[in-house]
């Protein structure tokens, strides 16, 4: 009965131990967004510098944090669309999300996630100034048949830290700085992705009426303070993520820390069976 229970576990912990080598070996496509360390230029010949976020005014958020928060909303606005069995109106399948990966990277390393096509997002201080928020070349990272037209490793576009600034007034906390942020990140990377701006407010599942593609400018005249807000993709711009990138099955494997965890959990139970086994 032990021994049987112990077989068991190991077999489980086997499963998620190869569960684990398929994400690493996963060979998606992956944008990785680079707080540029120093003077980088774009392919469209965009300048940035260095953003240390120090006159954002957030309050809870160091360098760090600021990045690893622009990248869970980007990762949210990708890899977490509510599926069809949660919204009826999404085109998401159940069980299924978009095969793209985001990293974060402070220079031009890579992904460092084992995926071997990737482009960089450069987010930075514009040098010197321009009067938008970020550009990206479109289609060109995906076009409406999934074919990149860059080459791999390529500056894709640039998100401007100094112009988005120009907004921060708007923004009362943290989340609302991130929104701000992130909003145009997400934005920029869905132009390389055949998204364009629509002419309207349209219909998503965030907290706004805008979609992430909206732009303050003429076709779709969106509010700035829309901008703070927890923006979504329209569930028609979604659409055309999933033809341009495609599809992947949901994996449900346990982050690093749980499997490592859940592997002392085992070692802990193998040895108290063991020691069962012989008081007996
Ligand atoms: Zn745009």
């Amino acid at each position: 009965m032990k021994l049987q229970s112990k077989r068991s576990l190991l077999t489980a912990a086997m499963v998620l131990g190869l569960g684990v080598a398929a994400v690493q070996s996963a060979q998606a496509l992956t944008i990785v967004l680079d707080f540029v360390p120093g003077a980088t230029t774009d392919i469209n010949g965009v300048g940035t510098l260095s953003e240390s976020f120090a006159s954002w005014g957030f309050t809870g958020l160091d360098l760090a944090g600021v990045r690893a928060a622009t990248l869970t909303a980007v990762n949210k606005d990708y890899l977490q669309y509510p599926t069809f069995g949660s919204n009826a109106l999404s085109p998401l399948p159940n069980g299924k999300e978009l095969n793209i990966n985001f990293s974060l990277s402070n220079g031009l390393t890579g992904p460092g996630n084992g995926d071997s096509e990737w482009y960089y997002m450069a987010i930075g201080d514009a040098n010197p100034n321009q009067g938008f928020l970020g550009q990206a070349c479109l289609s060109c990272v995906r076009n409406s048949s999934g074919v990149a037209s860059v080459a791999n490793g390529s500056i894709f576009g640039s998100t401007l830290t100094d112009s988005i600034s120009g907004l921060l007034g708007l923004a009362s906390n943290d989340t609302q700085r991130i929104n701000l942020l992130a909003g145009t990140v997400a934005h920029e990377i869905g132009h390389s992705l055949t998204l364009l701006h629509p002419t309207s407010a349209l219909a998503n599942p965030g907290d706004s009426l805008y979609s992430v593609m909206a732009t303050g400018a003429s076709p779709t005249s969106m509010p700035n303070a829309e901008r703070v807000k927890d923006r979504a993709f329209a569930y028609s711009e979604f659409s055309s993520l999933i033809q341009s990138v495609g599809l992947r099955n949901v994996s449900a494997v346990p982050e690093p820390s749980s499997y490592l965890m859940l592997a002392l959990g085992l070692a802990v139970l193998a040895l108290r069976s063991r020691k069962a086994g012989q008081a007996r």
